[in-house]
Order: C-alpha cells, then structure tokens, then sequence
C-alpha cells in the first residue's frame, strides 16, 4: 500500500518508486463541449498536487491509438455531426484498439457524446445508427424532447452534480450499472431515474460541468484505478478539498433551487 504526500502541506516526501499517470483524451477536437477538458486538467492536476507524473496525449480520428499506453482515457461530449466522424474511427482499428486497453486495465470517463459511442450504438435523429465501441453495456436513441438543465445524482461515493444537455435516451444492459440516482434533472433517459453507467473502470454519464473539479472523489476514484493498471493498488494522499466541496455546495444550492 502506498501513500503519498499531501502537496498541500510541507511534507516530509516519502521516498517512493515514482508514479506516472498517461491520459488520452479522445478526438477532443470534436468531443469537447460545455467545458469537458476541464475534466482532463483536474484529472492532470490531482495527480501532480500528489507528486504523480502526468502525460496527456490527444487522439484524432485517423491516427493510431496505442492500446499499451493510456491507464486513463477521456472521452467528452460532442454534437451528432461530431459523433458520425468519431463513431467511423471507432469501427475501424481504433475501436478494437481502444478495447484492447480497457481490458489491458485502463480506465475511462466519457460524457454525453463520448458516453454514448462507449456503447453498442447511438441513434441519432433521421440518421442512421452510430455504432460504438461496445466497451459499456448500453444503448441509446434520440428521444422526443431535448434535456437541459441541472443534474444532481446520488452515487455511491457521494453526490455528483453537474448540468445535461443531450436528446439521446440512455438505457443500460445487464453488464452495467448505474453511476447514481436521479435527484434533480432526468439522467439516463428521464423515465427509470438512474444515471450514467459504470462497468469495470469504465464510466460513462451524461454529467457536464466540466464534472470532476466540483466532485473531487470522482476524479481520486479515476486517478486510482488509472494507476493500479501498473503500480498496483494505490492510496492517494488526501487533499485540501475546501474549494472543491464549496463549488459542489454551490452548484447542489442552484439545481435544488430550480426543481
Ligand atoms: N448529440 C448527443 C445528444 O444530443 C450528445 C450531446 C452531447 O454530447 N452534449 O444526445
């Protein structure tokens, strides 16, 4: 078990085996909106407040993914224009490479689009079907109507706030389950009241914001299963936390307020 010192105060350092995190951050020159590079930079800084090395390389469509290299994978939201070109890549090697990965031990956090694509299929609206990646067990289709607005989700770390926009309908297999419960907002699809999808390392949800600066246990989770794929089990050093959990204070005030 390992520990590691606290940045955030003066610590005598512990003499450690240095730790390296590898991210990619898939196509996020088309799946990117509504703030979700924030995700990767708290990811990024997390680590390096915890003396963890941390590289973050970018995945385009038409390039070759490594599938030995990331222990973390971020994949955010897009709109459907964006998802036809990205779901292409992913039919490709790409997508078996990406497989390859997630069973090598990385994990992945997608948003909305990247949520979506992580799956066996999105349907857009009069479009053909989108295949994706199959590495969660879900599905999902255009619904009637458009949801916007604040989403707050009891999970079993904690609570997890942030803000959808998406008209795709979410509904998950048996090999997933959800990342939380609806409290306010409508989540997967807005009829069964659950939220995103966790499979192995792999989650997916519909939670942007970007989500994981305001809900810090989300990213600690991530970062640790990240690192376990080649340092083994991990325990990370706590951190000062207050401004994180004042922002998720904050933005649980405001979504509670409007339902
Ligand atoms: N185009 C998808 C939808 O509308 C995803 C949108 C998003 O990523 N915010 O459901």
């Amino acid at each position: 078990m390992r520990f590691w010192p606290r940045a955030a105060t003066p610590y005598p350092q512990c003499i450690m085996e240095a730790m390296a995190l590898r991210i990619v951050h898939l196509f996020p020159d088309l799946m990117s909106i509504y703030g979700d590079r924030g995700n990767v930079l708290a990811l990024q800084q997390r680590s390096r407040w915890r003396g963890i090395d941390v590289e973050v390389r970018s995945h385009t469509a038409g390039a070759a993914l490594d599938p030995d290299w990331a222990d973390l994978y971020f994949f955010g939201g897009g709109q459907d224009q964006g998802q036809d070109v990205v779901g292409e890549d992913l039919q490709g090697p790409n997508g078996a490479r990406l497989r390859e990965g997630i069973a090598s031990g990385a994990a992945a956090l997608s948003i909305c689009g990247g949520y979506q694509l992580l799956g066996h299929e999105y349907v857009p609206d009069g479009a053909p079907p989108i295949p994706g990646a199959g590495v969660l067990d879900v599905r999902t289709t255009v619904g009637s109507r458009r949801f916007v607005g604040n989403l707050l989700v009891k999970s079993d770390g904690g609570a997890l706030v942030g803000f959808e926009n998406h008209s795709g309908k979410t509904y998950l297999g048996p090999r997933a389950r959800p990342l939380g419960r609806v409290l306010v907002g409508n989540g997967n699809n807005g009829e069964d009241r659950t939220e995103g999808a966790v499979q192995g390392r792999v989650i997916g949800c519909y939670l942007h914001g970007s989500l994981l600066p305001k809900n810090p246990w989300l990213a600690d989770r991530l970062i640790g299963w990240a690192l376990e794929r080649r340092h083994g089990p991990v325990t990370l050093a706590p951190l000062d936390d207050t401004a994180e959990h004042a922002a998720q204070a904050q933005a649980m005030e405001v979504a509670r307020a409007r339902t």
